[in-house]
């Protein structure tokens, strides 16, 4: 395990497995430096069976909190002593702060993803059509977020339907706003709002969505980032206005830090950074 020793500074970490890619450490940095927060942010690999005692060590030195990433956001759910509304209806955590020896758990990833949506590219979900496609830990992490703000029609797509449904009948409560399906059952339907949170745009592979879900005007938006994947160019080429997911990852991180620092970040400085 890579563990390091904090300094003097309040030290925190993302941990996931693999983490080389991930691009917290800079993120993270670049927010320490706008808030003037002396603050230190390590990369942690744990073994993927390993979660829990990675967590136990690092408190054990002192850190103050950790992101958590793939594949261990469930597992930090079931780890923390406390959690968010946010957290709880995930059922997964992405920050964790530890406190007088207790693990508080949040998710800022929906909340993010909605800033970015709503405040950073303009387009308000309140009463809109909204498709998510992808119903891994990322649909269902953002699924609660949305429905929050009580769109028109809020449909989750997947691969596998069956974990499509589990997800509406879990938050749902029978709402007749959400519906599960799988891509075949959208021929002839359109959204205003579509948000891709699988992971086809890392594998290069075309989801079999017909051209029709592009409503004019609509937003189509790539949870992955700094890509132009080939939903992004079939939405493109249906008239969309497009976004990768660069805005979310920035967002989420703000609030993380936020809940740990109290402090805001200027998002749209660093974001400008991060894009060049
Ligand atoms: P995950 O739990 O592994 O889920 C993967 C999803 O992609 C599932 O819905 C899966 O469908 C679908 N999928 C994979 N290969 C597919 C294919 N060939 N055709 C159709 N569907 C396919 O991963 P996750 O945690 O949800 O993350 C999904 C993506 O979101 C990742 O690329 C991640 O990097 C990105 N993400 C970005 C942010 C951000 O801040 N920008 C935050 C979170 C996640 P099945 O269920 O049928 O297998």
């Amino acid at each position: 395990m890579n563990l390091l020793k904090p300094t003097d500074k309040d030290t925190y970490a993302v941990i996931g497995n693999p983490i080389n890619h991930s691009k917290s450490p800079e993120i993270h940095a670049l927010f320490a430096e706008n808030t003037k927060q002396p603050i230190e942010y390590h990369a942690t690999l744990a073994p993927i069976d390993g979660f829990a005692n990675t967590i136990k060590d690092m408190i054990g030195l002192g850190y103050k909190g950790v992101n958590v990433t793939v594949p261990f956001k469930h597992e930090a759910a079931k780890l923390c002593d406390v959690k968010s509304y946010k957290a709880y209806m995930a059922g997964a955590v992405n920050t964790m702060t530890f406190v007088d020896g207790k693990i508080h758990g949040d998710n800022t990833d929906g909340d993010g993803l909605l800033t970015d949506i709503q405040t950073n590219l303009g387009f308000p979900v309140n009463h809109k059509r909204v498709l998510i496609l992808g119903a891994g830990g990322a649909g269902e992490g953002v699924f609660q977020t949305i429905l929050d703000e009580h769109p028109a029609i809020l449909t989750i797509a997947n691969r596998t339907p069956e974990k499509a449904k589990n997800i509406v009948e879990k938050f749902s409560h029978h709402s007749m706003v959400c519906h599960a399906c799988g891509y075949e059952d959208l021929d002839h339907q359109s959204f205003d709002i579509i948000i891709n949170a699988t992971s086809t745009g890392l594998s290069d592979t075309a989801l079999p969505i017909p051209d029709s879900v592009f409503a004019e005007g609509c937003l189509a938006y790539d949870m992955v980032y700094a890509k132009d994947t080939l939903f992004m160019q079939q939405a493109r080429a249906n008239g969309a206005a497009v976004a990768d997911g660069l805005g979310m990852l920035v967002e989420q991180a703000a609030l993380a830090f936020k809940i740990w620092r109290k402090v805001a970040p200027d998002t749209q400085t660093i974001m400008k950074t991060l894009r060049q």
